[in-house]
């Protein structure tokens, strides 16, 4: 990890077993940065058990918790056109939501698929004050497998996608532990977050 790459602790489906609460402060203690999970209910109970660092939930969230999310300070998926259109009536702008656009570039569960249909979503967050690109990621499918075909394919389609930013958001994360392990000197140069999971 560079100086510029962060570590967040991926503590999804209750640290996948080990507790969340009690894995996210032996993570905190031991450096990371921030935490992600799986749901927006285990990003609520850290906020109120005192965590102060940057949360972002991996999964979808229902565009009607926006509000609650955004008074929380979590960060949540911008997966495509219609969350957003669904999620305007509960932005506010003084509370903006923090977002991190997924990008399928092959998993083929969330995000976006389209430069153009991308750089349409983006022009419109612009001019919306209730919400703020904070991150964007991808999430590979095959890290772990000795074929990299697949992966580099998806690094290309990554690359593709990354050009409909104006700004390179805060944020840009694709190393999931596998990701880290076999793949970090591809990922080096843009990803600026590293991931590990207890898993
Ligand atoms: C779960 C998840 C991770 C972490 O995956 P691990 O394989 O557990 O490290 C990373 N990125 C996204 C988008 C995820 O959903």
């Amino acid at each position: 990890m560079d100086d510029h790459t962060e570590l967040f602790a991926v503590i999804k489906a209750d640290a996948y077993g080990h507790g969340l609460l009690r894995v996210a402060r032996v993570a905190a203690a031991a450096g990371a940065r921030g935490f992600c999970v799986a749901i927006l209910d285990e990003a609520l109970a850290l906020r109120a058990a005192g965590f102060t660092q940057p949360i972002l939930v991996l999964g979808v969230v229902s565009p009607e918790y926006a509000a609650l999310a955004a008074t929380n300070h979590v960060a949540v998926p911008l997966v495509d056109a219609d969350w957003l259109t669904a999620a305007q009536p509960y932005l506010d702008a003084q509370h903006p939501l923090a977002v991190h656009v997924a990008l399928d570039t092959g998993m083929g569960r969330i995000g976006f698929r389209e430069v153009t249909t991308l750089q349409r979503v983006l022009a419109t967050v612009e001019q919306t004050a209730g919400i703020q690109v904070n991150g964007v990621f991808t999430h590979f499918a095959t890290a772990d497998d000795p074929d990299t075909s697949y992966f580099q394919q998806q690094v290309v389609r990554f690359q593709e996608l990354m050009q409909a930013f104006r700004v390179r958001p805060r944020y840009v994360h694709v190393s999931n532990t596998a990701t880290s392990l076999w793949h970090a000197p591809a990922t080096a140069t843009w990803s600026a977050l590293a991931w590990v999971s207890t898993a």
